[in-house]
């Protein structure tokens, strides 16, 4: 299978680290051309080491600010990609984060910051995604379909998780909002889907991989005894933008090394 991506434009948000990061540099390796998101000047530098790799390979790129939890930005950065790259064929909506706390001790600034970056965010790069590919239509040399939306969920929108309610009840709902989306959407060929990774090396989950305890600890949640890297989610990112899985529409797909087939069953539980 010779995925091939050229002329389509990928907006990856939350592309200067971790998953994002590897997704983008995978896209910008089939041949799209890649606009890579981060939120503010902290993490302009590490967009433009994205962009550097990307550029280095021979891949087209380019970075853009914004917040994807307010609309006035999110909305001026389609403006920006419409205006360099003409527009827009595969999103993915990868930024989020986590404020963990005991859900007795969570305060409502924990509780709304994980929803709008994780859930708020997510609707208003769909919005704007699908407002775009209406207004385009179907390009046949580019893609059968209209347009790719995928949505980073994670093991988290069907595994309850203590002390993380917010994050949790984010990526539950991201799976209706993906579901809803591909329904809604699904005649007019726009594709969407959800990747929902296990545990992935990136700085969103140091603490359980920094240390060779932790991640032997970690090891007891995955059958397939390894953590998870950004090129695995790039893979399975790829392909769901390709026409390769255009019968692909409103799944949920768990990348997580087994860790949804419940490893502490396989001594009888
Ligand atoms: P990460 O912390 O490396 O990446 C998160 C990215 O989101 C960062 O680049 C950050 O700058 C960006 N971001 C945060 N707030 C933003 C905002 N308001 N606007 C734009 N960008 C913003 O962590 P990661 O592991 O790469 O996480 C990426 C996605 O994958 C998240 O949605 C996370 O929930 C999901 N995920 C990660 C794992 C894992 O094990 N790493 C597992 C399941 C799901």
């Amino acid at each position: 299978m010779n995925i091939n991506l050229a002329k389509q434009v990928a907006l990856v948000t939350g592309a200067s680290s971790g998953i994002g990061a590897g997704v983008a540099r995978a896209m910008a390796a089939a041949g799209a051309r890649v606009v890579i998101n981060y939120p503010n000047e902290a993490a302009k530098e590490s967009a433009l080491s994205v962009l550097k790799d990307i550029h280095d390979g021979g891949g087209e790129g380019m970075i853009c600010s914004c917040d994807v939890s307010k609309e006035d930005q999110v909305i001026h950065m389609f403006k920006e990609v419409v205006e360099s790259y003409g527009t827009l064929d595969i999103l993915v909506n990868n930024a989020g984060l986590q404020r963990d706390a005991p859900f007795h001790d969570m305060t409502l600034d924990q509780w709304q910051f994980v929803i709008d970056v994780n859930l708020t965010g997510q609707f208003l790069c769909a919005r704007e995604a699908i407002r775009e590919f209406l207004r385009r239509g179907i390009v046949p040399e580019r893609s059968v379909a209209c347009g790719k939306i995928i949505h980073m969920s994670s093991v988290h929108e069907m595994i309850p998780w203590a002390g993380h309610a917010n994050y949790a009840a984010s990526k539950g709902a991201i799976r209706m909002l993906m579901q809803t989306l591909a329904q809604e959407y699904g005649d007019r060929k726009i594709r969407v889907n959800s990747i929902c990774p296990g545990a992935i090396q990136t700085p969103i989950n140091k603490s359980a991989w920094e240390t060779p305890q932790a991640l032997n600890n970690l090891m007891n949640l995955i059958p397939y005894n390894r953590i998870g890297q950004p090129t695995d989610i790039g893979n399975l990112a790829v392909f769901l933008a390709s026409d390769f899985s255009d019968y692909v529409t409103g799944a949920s797909i768990f990348i997580d090394g087994g860790m949804t087939v419940f490893e502490g069953f396989a001594t009888g539980g």
